[in-house]
């Protein structure tokens, strides 16, 4: 099954990946988790990305189609695997129906995640992750069952993201609404655009989620 997971920043997508990875068996392909672990390993496409990230906006179509071109080769897309985080422009998403054609493979569906931009502020400024296993936390929505132990790992060490800033939220929403936000005719137009009520409790959303994956064959 190959799924995209479509929406603004901070609607949900890298929680609901991270519950559909271990209920379906489908790895999550996100590319912010790649930049970012470029960024930090300072590699050439890090280099490049760094700036823009910074800046909430989008890094160039070449580097993260690039990098998903590479990434689905690997063995363990040979089942399926959930994008997070990509596609975000039509072109990218051109990129991907190109991809996909060269394997014979097909996109089963998109699942789009909508959520008011007043609730992303609060859902980006309250995140954080465990800085051992990438667990996903939230100061008031997801907080960790002990204060200040992950959950799934036990670690207690957590971190933010240098981007996840009322500033850097502003740009990164724009870039949504004017990069992004065309895909949603575009897959339309393909009759696999399937939406979602992500404003609602996270389970509810995973349980919304699961149905969309379940009407498919
Ligand atoms: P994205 O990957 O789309 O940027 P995340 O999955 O990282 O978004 O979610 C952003 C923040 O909002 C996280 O701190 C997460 O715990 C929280 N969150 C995710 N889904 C919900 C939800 N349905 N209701 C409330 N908070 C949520
Ligand atoms: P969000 O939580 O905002 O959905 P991500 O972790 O997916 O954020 O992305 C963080 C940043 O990485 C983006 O603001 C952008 O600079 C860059 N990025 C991630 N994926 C893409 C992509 N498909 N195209 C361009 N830039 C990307
Ligand atoms: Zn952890």
């Amino acid at each position: 099954m190959i799924i995209i997971l479509l929406g603004p920043p901070g609607a949900g997508k890298g929680t609901q990946a991270q519950r559909i990875e271990s209920a379906q068996g489908l790895v999550q392909l996100s590319t912010g988790d790649m930049l970012r672990a470029a960024v930090a390993a300072q590699t050439e496409v890090g280099k490049k990305a760094k700036d823009f990230m910074d800046a909430g906006k989008l890094v160039t179509d070449e580097i993260v189609v690039g990098i998903i071109a590479d990434r689905i080769e690997e063995d363990d897309c040979k089942n399926g695997f959930l994008l997070d985080g990509f596609p975000r422009t039509v072109a990218q998403a051109e990129a991907l129906d190109n991809m996909l054609g060269q394997k014979n493979l097909k996109l089963d569906a998109v699942v789009e995640m909508q959520v008011d931009d007043e609730a992303l502020v609060d859902r980006i400024t309250g995140r954080y992750t465990c800085a051992d296993c990438n667990q996903g936390y939230h100061d008031q929505n997801l907080k960790p069952k002990v204060d200040g132990v992950c959950d799934n790992c036990g670690s207690t060490n957590f971190k933010r993201r240098a981007d996840d800033n009322r500033e850097t939220v502003s740009s990164r929403l724009e870039a949504y609404h004017a990069q992004t936000a065309p895909l949603l005719p575009y897959y339309n137009g393909q009759g696999v655009l399937k939406t979602v009520d992500g404003m609602a409790g996270i389970d509810d959303v995973t349980a919304q989620i699961s149905d969309v994956l379940s009407g498919l064959n």
